[in-house]
């Protein structure tokens, strides 16, 4: 088996699970000859997905059994079967009468609002069942796990990789997807070790037995005992080696660097509060709402933000405003289609139009902020110029909240670092999408990975210019992309002056023992080095050969 790209720290073996792609219906789909036996092949579809969502309800835990039977629900609905019907009657094959009656319906359920528009995920969910039950192919979606697996999949969506459930759910390994695709992000962020890009993964039989190795990328069939007893030994040796050091982010000669986590809602806060972190340096609060189809009303959203903030009094949260659009779609932030979602109105950008998401969000935290008594510092994504930042800081600062702050992740804010700076009381750097926008390379683009790499000498210079300007006001600067993960990245980073990293909690162990082994001179030449290279390969193999033996020794 080709090696894929690690992306999700820790090795796991267990069976394979493949994650059937979501099914669409055939555009030639002929009309029916005989509408009676086609419309009967609709309602066995739909009652076949009845079934089925009962039977997982009844061997799911009690937080998914009654949402599995609320869905199984919307199966045997009366009128969706009609609409369906009147599809065929009006000369529509039945993967097609289903498809368009789920779009009726769920367009109807939509202008309801309320507790009908927060069933329209589920109606999609039975209609891509029901369509694929038609065509006679494997159901869409993550099918229910009986025993720990390996999860297989082309790719998975941002709300599909939040709902796994961790306890059944190894690995995760995909074909597609990236270093910062969100499926990666998630699966480090729950802990869970995961490989991407690796051919040929969703060719792998069901049930063949797999080792994976979410650092190196490897992904081993029909492992022996000798492969699976190595890879502990390893792990093992890791873990002794990265439990020696703890406590604040420090280089060997003491000089600070904060080690803070990536957390996308109230588990991940709960648990990134146990964990020897110094808090928060990226709460990237549209995870909370993937799923949701209506805004979040001022109360609902205090609610979840008291939750995350608690685990934390006393201790630092960066919360980022809702970073909505392009590879994170919210249902009810968007302006509708758009030919480059990427280069759209998302971010603060849809605040403009939408002044009330911000707002709204401002007030709860505000709220929640006074009844936990967390360091709350508010950021805001995708800030293009000096007066965005500006705006955005008084806003912040308006709803009573101490701290403002801007991300770094266009080149034009890199580059415009020190008047951007001056508006505000910090920023973070954004390496997912610095390098998606300086490469001009998609990040949901996984045959892009070498240009989407934040070793691109060119992503590096950036950071330096951020840093300059941060460094010239004598303001914190952090980097809270994927980036900061990676060990020897670190080391780069805090070369080039960064006084934050932040990252998912399962990556922080080895970061501090790269910064404990090196003091600041050394890394500030190891950016030099990376700095001075020709290309991404050149920056990362000049670093990994120049760093000190006792981390390349463990990792
Ligand atoms: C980034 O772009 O690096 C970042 C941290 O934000 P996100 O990955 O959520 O876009
Ligand atoms: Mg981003």
């Amino acid at each position: 088996m080709p090696t894929g790209l690690g992306v999700s720290p820790g090795a796991a073996a267990g069976p394979v699970v493949q994650v059937a792609p979501p099914v669409r219906p055939p555009a030639d789909e002929p009309a029916p000859a005989d509408t009676d036996a086609a419309t009967a092949h609709v309602l066995d579809a739909l009652a076949s997905v009845a079934q089925e969502l009962d039977a997982r309800a009844a061997g799911a835990d009690a937080h998914a059994a009654p949402i599995l039977k609320a869905t199984a629900l919307i199966a045997r609905d009366t009128g969706l079967a009609k609409a369906a019907g009147a599809q065929v009657r009006a000369g529509k094959g039945p993967a097609n009468a289903i498809a368009d009656a789920v779009a009726e319906y769920a367009a109807q359920f939509e202008a309801l609002g309320g507790y009908f528009a927060e069933r329209v995920t589920d109606l999609r969910d039975v209609g891509g069942r029901a369509v694929a039950a038609v065509l006679g192919v494997p159901a869409p979606g993550v099918p229910t796990l009986s025993v720990p697996s390996v999860l297989v999949a082309e790719d998975l969506a941002p709300a599909e990789t939040a709902a796994l459930d961790r306890s059944k759910v190894v690995a995760i390994v995909t074909e597609e997807g990236g270093r910062t695709s969100h499926t990666a992000i998630l699966a480090a962020q729950m802990g869970i070790p995961a490989v991407v890009q690796l051919p040929g993964a969703t060719a792998i039989a069901e049930g063949t037995l797999v080792a994976v190795d979410g650092d190196s990328g490897e992904v081993i069939l029909d492992p022996d005992m000798a492969v699976i007893d190595a890879q502990r030994a390893r792990r093992e040796a890791l873990s002794a080696a990265l439990a020696a050091v703890s406590g604040p982010g420090r280089t060997k000669d003491g000089h600070p660097v904060a080690l803070l986590a990536n957390i996308g809602g109230v588990d991940d806060a709960v648990a990134a509060g146990a964990q020897d972190v110094e808090g928060v340096g990226l709460f990237r609060t549209e995870f909370v709402y993937l799923s949701a189809q209506t805004m979040p009303s001022v109360e609902e959203q205090a609610a979840v933000y008291r939750e995350v903030l608690a685990p934390f009094p006393g201790r630092r949260v960066v919360v980022r405003t809702l970073d909505a659009g392009a590879d994170k779609p919210l249902a009810f932030a968007n302006l509708g289609e758009e030919e480059n979602p990427a280069l759209g109105r998302r971010g603060l950008r849809l605040c403009e139009a939408r002044p009330e998401l911000l707002e709204s969000q401002l007030e709860a935290l505000a709220i929640a902020a006074k009844d936990t008594g967390a360091d709350v510092r508010v950021m805001a994504p995708m800030v293009a110029t000096v007066d965005e930042a500006a705006a955005f800081a008084a806003r912040v600062r308006a709803h009573g909240l101490q701290k403002a702050g801007v991300m770094v992740e266009v080149p034009a804010a890199a580059l415009r670092s020190r008047h951007m700076m001056a508006e505000v009381d910090f920023a973070s750097i954004g390496t997912n999408d610095l390098a998606q926008y300086t490469m001009a390379a998609d990040r949901m683009e996984g045959a892009l990975a070498h240009l989407l790499d934040p070793w691109q000498p060119a992503v590096l210079d950036l950071v330096a210019v951020s840093c300059d300007g941060a460094m010239h006001l004598g303001k914190p600067l952090g980097v809270c992309g994927e980036s900061a993960g990676d060990p020897y990245m670190a080391l780069v980073l805090a070369g080039l002056g960064v006084s934050s990293l932040s990252m998912a909690p399962s990556k922080v162990p080895a970061v501090r023992l790269a910064l404990s082994v090196h003091d600041l001179d050394e890394c500030r030449a190891l950016a030099d080095l990376a700095r001075n290279a020709r290309s991404a390969e050149g920056a990362r193999d000049a670093v990994r050969r120049a760093a000190a033996e006792e981390l390349s020794r463990v990792l």
